[in-house]
């Protein structure tokens, strides 16, 4: 395939915006090359700017899950957008998402909007330190919580792909309040939790770890963090930016029925427009400004193109749950299709999924938390991202992070895929 335009708008990128990209994992620094620009979308396929065709398995990294361009929530968009596209007064858009989501998440009375994942990661650890009067937080190696000060201790994603732990300008005394547990090592946390008595606000983890990949949490795993929080008057923060309305209608609380005391949601919940937001029982909820005394707000939090397009998205995933269970069976598809293809060229390999959440790790293995995700062979990984680019596949351009998978692929697409894993495979 050719990317001649596409290497032309890096270049000229470059010029004007750090790295050509607004988000680093943008740039293909983790696999080599220039990144490809999009010009358009529709359903489950990325058209570039040298009119190349890819099928998309990142989907703006989640959001996507009925395809680009769906029709309900583009045309949410533009008739909202006719009547004025932002106010910052009250809107009745806001209450009639807010409800919808309360009655689709369980265990939450009240929900807060805001901009991104990351304010709502941000903004859910402060209500969790106003609510208990405690500073210190408990986070997993490898879970990514956006790019707050307080989550860049050790994060996955982007900063692992730099291998660079720690970003500066971080401080030395936001640091000293994150501590970092091992994924799936209940004891691990149970030590740090006994040695940091009466100081621990919250746990925050990804339910299941979508951001070094796709780790699911191991029998008892969070069963055990609810019952540590329970006994220590610690708030157990489910971050599921990822895995809400994408692994079941209410997020991993409804798959794994483990309840958190505050839930934070993005991606999926704005339907590819920019929204976030963290919610919780009104114990907790009434805490936040205006009726408590945490503080917490935003210009456009709430924005009338943004709540349109969520409240379509959710609307649909509502009236359609039978989405999730066709998402989960082409994911399973996609999973024998692949492992199948890799055994067949003696490729080693581990693959996890649950639900339409998928990784390929080139580490026979298995890959359980950050060290194990991290032993994965990245050269190997870089061969296959080209490779697959190179077929017409795009998938994430990082060996940490999850496929996302989409309703629009159609059983064509996957066979498609699966095809070009085994030629890929051919070449290793
Ligand atoms: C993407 C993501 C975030 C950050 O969301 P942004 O909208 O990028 O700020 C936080 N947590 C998890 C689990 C994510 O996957």
């Amino acid at each position: 395939m050719i990317y001649q335009r596409s290497s032309a708008l890096f270049a000229a990128a470059q010029k004007v915006i750090p790295g050509g990209v607004n988000s680093p994992v943008r740039a293909f620094n983790a696999v080599g090359g220039d990144p490809i620009f999009v010009k358009e979308a529709k359903g489950a396929y990325l058209y570039d700017e040298d009119g190349n065709r890819l099928i998309d398995y990142i989907n703006s990294w989640g959001p996507m899950i009925l395809g680009h361009a769906y029709s309900p929530v583009v045309n949410a968009v533009i008739e909202k957008a006719k009547k004025g596209t932002s106010f910052g007064m009250p809107t009745e858009i806001e209450t009639e998402i807010a409800e919808l989501a309360v009655s689709m998440v369980p265990n939450i009375d009240k929900i807060r909007f805001v901009n991104s994942g990351t304010e709502a990661c941000m903004s859910a650890v402060r209500l969790a330190r106003g609510y208990t009067k405690k500073d210190k937080i408990i986070k997993f190696a490898g879970c990514y919580h956006g790019h707050s000060d307080s989550f860049l201790i050790q994060a996955g994603s982007g900063a692992v792909t730099f291998g660079s732990p720690n970003s500066p300008g971080v401080t030395q005394g936001t640091a000293k309040d994150t501590l970092l547990a091992n994924y799936n090592n209940l004891e691990h946390v149970a030590r740090i939790v006994h040695s940091n008595k009466n100081e621990i606000a919250c746990i925050i983890v990804e339910p299941v770890a979508g951001n070094m990949g796709c780790i699911p949490p191991a029998k008892g795993f969070l069963e055990g963090l609810r019952s540590i929080c329970d006994q220590h008057h610690i708030l157990l923060i489910f971050d599921e930016v990822m895995t809400g309305f994408r692994l079941a209608k209410g997020g991993v609380q409804e798959l794994l029925g483990v309840h958190a005391d505050i839930v934070t949601f993005g991606k999926v919940i704005g339907g590819g427009l920019p929204v976030g937001a963290f919610a919780a029982k009104k114990e907790i909820m009434k805490y936040l400004a205006p009726e408590g005394p945490v503080y917490q707000a935003g210009t456009l939090s709430g924005n009338p193109l943004a709540m349109a397009a969520g409240l379509a998205m959710l609307t649909e995933l509502n009236k359609n749950p039978e989405v999730f269970t066709s998402l989960t069976q082409k994911t399973e598809y996609l999973h024998k299709g692949i492992q199948k293809a890799l055994e067949n060229h003696d490729v080693e390999h581990t693959i996890n999924r649950i639900g339409s959440m998928i990784s390929v790790h080139f580490d026979k293995d298995p890959v359980i938390d950050f060290d194990s995700a991290a032993k994965g062979n990245n050269d190997t990984f870089k061969k296959f991202f080209h490779g697959m680019l190179e077929h017409g596949i795009y998938i994430a351009p990082s060996a940490f992070e999850s496929w996302f998978i989409t309703d629009a692929l159609t059983y064509d697409d996957l066979d498609e895929t699966i095809a070009a894993v085994g030629k890929v495979a051919a070449t290793f």
